[in-house]
């Protein structure tokens, strides 16, 4: 089933992406796409594929939270919390 989005451009040409759409396509701020135009269609390109459903350091399945579009498991989270602590 198709499902539209309509947005509005502001004062500067930009549009956002409806969160359901970032999140069904995975995108996270700083992500980048692609547009493409060909006789009177736009299609939208990811330039990365949505990541495996698993935690980006240790590839666990368990996910906690996303940073910069990757999944990091809680383990890793708090892990990297000590690190910086
Ligand atoms: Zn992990």
């Amino acid at each position: 089933m198709t499902k539209e989005f309509i947005r509005t451009l502001d004062s500067q040409g930009r549009i956002s992406l409806p969160k359901e759409l970032r999140q069904a396509l995975c995108l996270d701020y700083g992500d980048s796409v692609s547009f493409a135009y060909f006789d009177g269609t736009v299609t939208m390109h990811l330039k990365e594929k949505c990541p495996s459903p698993e935690c980006y350091v240790c590839k666990s399945p368990e996910r906690e939270i996303r940073v910069g579009g990757k999944d990091i498991c809680p383990s890793c989270l708090e892990k990297a919390i000590e690190l910086i602590a």
